[in-house]
C-alpha cells in the first residue's frame, strides 16, 4: 500500500486525490490530512480514510477539531508549524496543495522524506522553484507537477533530451471573459468572474483564470519546472480546454498531450507513477469534439499577459516574481471582498512590481521577506 499525505486536503485538488483513493482503497493509505479552517470537512474525511493526523492550520478551530474526532484514534493537531511537521513525515506520495505562499514552508518539510513530491501549489513553484528543484534532487524526491498543462509537458518530456526541445505551448481556455468585450470588462462582478467555462476550482486560481495571471504564472512555472527559457513557453487560447500542452521537438514533430478537463488525471497519474490506474474520467469522443481549434490570446483585452515581459526584461527575475504573486494575492483577495474593481487587479500588479525595491534572492529568507515586503506595499497602493 502507497502511504498518502495530502496539504490542502478540502480544497479541490485534495478532494480530487480522496475520490481517486476512494475508489482504490486497497491501494493506499492515508497518513496526514491538512486544511487551514475547515474542520468540519477535515474531520469527515479524516474519519472516512482513517488517517492518522489531521491538522487544521488555525488554531483557534483546533478543539471543535478534537470534538469531531472524539472516540477514533485519529490524533488531531492545529497551527503552522503541525502543518510543517506533518509534512516531514514519511510517505510514498505527498500532494502539496495549499493555495499561495503559505503552501512555501510545508513543501519544503517534504523534501527528502517524501518519494513523489506531487505539486499543486503553483505559488511555492514560482517563488521558490530553484530552491525546490535543487533540494529535492538532493535528497531524492521526485517532483511531479499537478498543473494539468505542466502535468502534460511532465509526461511528454519523461524520456526526453533537454536540447531535443525547441519551445513548449501552454493552453489557456481564455476564462469566462474570452468573448465579451473589453469595455464591458469594468462591469464585472465577483459573481461573474468565479464562473469558469471548463473547470471547477477554488476561489482564488478561478479568478487568476479570469484575469489570465493564472497563464503568466503558468509560464513561469514551466520555465522553472523544464528549466526552460521564458521565450521558450507560449499561450494559445484553446476555449474547449482538451489539449493541455504542446511540446514542439527540434526534429518538426509536436507531441499533445489531450484529456477531459478533470484534475482526476494529473492526480492519478502522480499517485500511480511510474505505472497508470484505471479512473472514471470520460476519454475525448474526437469524433464529436471537432473544436479543437486554438487562437492566439488578445494581449490589448488581457493585461495580465505583459507580465510575462516585464518579467523576462527585469534584472531582478526572482524578486519580480515573488512580488507578482504576493501582489496578485492581495489583489484577487481585495476584489473578492469587493473592495477593488476587477480591471484593478493587474493594474496593482504592476504598480507593486514597479515601485518594490528589488533585491537578489538567494535564500527562504529572502523569499518570505521579499513576499512580506511586497504584500505591505500592496495594500497601501490598494488603501491610496
Ligand atoms: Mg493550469
Amino acid at each position: 500500500m502507497k502511504k498518502i499525505s495530502i496539504l490542502g486536503a478540502t480544497g479541490s485538488v485534495g478532494i480530487n486525490t480522496l475520490k481517486i483513493i476512494a475508489s482504490n482503497k486497497n491501494k493506499y493509505n492515508v497518513i496526514a490530512l491538512t486544511s487551514y479552517k475547515n474542520y468540519k470537512k477535515l474531520a469527515e474525511l479524516a474519519l472516512k480514510f482513517n488517517c492518522k493526523y489531521a491538522v487544521i492550520g488555525q488554531k483557534k478551530y483546533f478543539n471543535n477539531l478534537k470534538e469531531e474526532l472524539f472516540g477514533s484514534n485519529i490524533k488531531p493537531l492545529a497551527g503552522y508549524k503541525a502543518i510543517c511537521e506533518v509534512s516531514s513525515l514519511n510517505v510514498d506520495v505527498i500532494i502539496s496543495a495549499i493555495v499561495g505562499i503559505a503552501g512555501l514552508k510545508p513543501t519544503f518539510a517534504s523534501i527528502g522524506n517524501a518519494k513523489i513530491l506531487a505539486i499543486a501549489n503553483k505559488e511555492a513553484v514560482i517563488c521558490a522553484g530553484h530552491l525546490l528543484l535543487n533540494k529535492a534532487r538532493l535528497k531524492k524526491t521526485k517532483i511531479i507537477p499537478l498543473d494539468s498543462e505542466h502535468n502534460a509537458i511532465y509526461q511528454i518530456l519523461q524520456n526526453e533530451n533537454k536540447r531535443s526541445i525547441k519551445n513548449i505551448i501552454l493552453t489557456a481556455s481564455g476564462g469566462p471573459f474570452l468573448s465579451i468585450n473589453k469595455n464591458n470588462f469594468k462591469k464585472i462582478t465577483v459573481a461573474d468572474a468565479l464562473k469558469h467555462p471548463n473547470w471547477k476550482m477554488g476561489k482564488k486560481i478561478t479568478i487568476d483564470s479570469a484575469t489570465l495571471v493564472n497563464k503568466v504564472i503558468e509560464v513561469i512555472e514551466a520555465s522553472i519546472l523544464f528549466n526552460l527559457n521564458l521565450k521558450q513557453i507560449d499561450i494559445f487560447v484553446h476555449p474547449a480546454s482538451l489539449i493541455h500542452g504542446i511540446v514542439n521537438f527540434i526534429d518538426g514533430s509536436s507531441h499533445l498531450v489531450a484529456s477531459s478537463p478533470d484534475m482526476k488525471i494529473p492526480i492519478s497519474f502522480a499517485l500511480s507513477w511510474p505505472d497508470r490506474s484505471v479512473t472514471k474520467v470520460k476519454f475525448i469522443d474526437f469524433i464529436q469534439n471537432n473544436n479543437l481549434s486554438f487562437i492566439k490570446p488578445d494581449y490589448k483585452k488581457f493585461p495580465a499577459l505583459s507580465l510575462k515581459k516585464i518579467v523576462a526584461n527585469s534584472l531582478f527575475t526572482k524578486s519580480t516574481i515573488i512580488v507578482l504573486n504576493a501582489a496578485n494575492e492581495i489583489a484577487v483577495d481585495n476584489f473578492l471582498k469587493k473592495n477593488i474593481k476587477f480591471n484593478d487587479i493587474v493594474k496593482i500588479i504592476k504598480k507593486t512590481i514597479f515601485k518594490f525595491n528589488h533585491i537578489e534572492v538567494k535564500t527562504l529568507k529572502d523569499i518570505l521577506s521579499v513576499d512580506c515586503e511586497a504584500r505591505l506595499l500592496t495594500n497601501g497602493i490598494i488603501k491610496k
